[in-house]
């Protein structure tokens, strides 16, 4: 959450938000499985006007060796924006942001990954953030758990994931860069739907115990949403016309 824009007419007297959607209506999402030659998965994403690339690689060996475990895999997580992604050029060197974002993600994929079923490998995940417009981890979460997937990492169940966020006193779905900016509270969640486990929930704002709770039913039913376009994605790979 950034400086609070008083002026800005977050939600008008019809219920309609600042980019014209409903309050639980997300952005326009878009989601293609594969398209990297070089990488063992792929996803692309545009959720809004959020533009993600992800690859990923492995299960391989780990460098340096010290870093494995011989009792499982582990997974490591690298989400990066490019400097054009965002209005002011960004310092291309990892920000304390960036590294705390590769963390939570990391985190919420790990319950999804059979990472016991690879000892002493890695899976690594490369996200590249190419157009920023608020609600990045989640798209980028989403997009991670689709390359994951095209890679023929055996999974639990793939992690959907949108934020769920208050303005003008009202619980939204699928949070934007002004809704983010101006806004009273931003949620994101990472949920598995299968298994109907959050595995990721960050909350920057305040919200009654109520607020809170409608966020999160707003939010993991935005999430359910997502997850059909995953599945899709996957479909339109291997058994339909898309992917490469
Ligand atoms: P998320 O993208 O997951 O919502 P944040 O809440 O930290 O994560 O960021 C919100 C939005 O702020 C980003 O999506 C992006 O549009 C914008 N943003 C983040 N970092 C920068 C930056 N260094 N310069 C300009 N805008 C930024």
């Amino acid at each position: 959450m950034g400086g609070r824009d008083a002026t800005m007419v977050l939600l008008d007297e019809n219920g309609i938000r600042c980019d014209g959607r409903k309050v639980d209506e997300t952005r326009r999402v878009m989601i293609r499985a594969g398209g990297l030659k070089n990488a063992d998965g792929s996803a692309y994403i545009e959720f809004g006007d959020n533009k993600i690339l992800v690859g990923v690689f492995g299960p391989r060996d780990v460098h340096p060796k010290h870093m494995s475990n011989t009792d499982t895999g582990i997974l490591r997580v690298r989400y990066h924006m490019e400097p054009f992604s965002v209005g002011e050029r960004k310092n291309p060197a990892p920000s304390r942001r960036e590294i705390e974002i590769s963390k939570v993600i990391k985190e919420a994929l790990e319950p999804a990954v059979m990472l016991e079923k690879f000892p002493r490998t890695a899976v690594d995940v490369f996200i590249e953030v190419l157009q920023a417009d608020g609600g990045t981890r989640c798209a980028a979460l989403t997009a991670a758990s689709v390359a994951l997937a095209d890679a023929g990492i055996p999974m639990r169940d793939m992690v959907a994931a949108v934020a769920a966020g208050k303005v003008a006193d009202t619980v939204i779905l699928d949070v934007n860069n002004e809704e983010d900016q101006a806004g009273q509270a931003d949620m994101p969640i990472g949920y598995m739907p299968s298994l109907g486990k959050i595995t990721l929930l960050q909350l920057d704002g305040v919200l009654t115990p109520e607020e809170y709770k409608k966020c999160v039913d707003v939010g993991v039913k935005g999430c359910k949403d997502v997850y059909e376009l995953q599945k899709k994605a996957l479909k339109d790979k291997y058994f339909g016309n898309g992917g490469d």
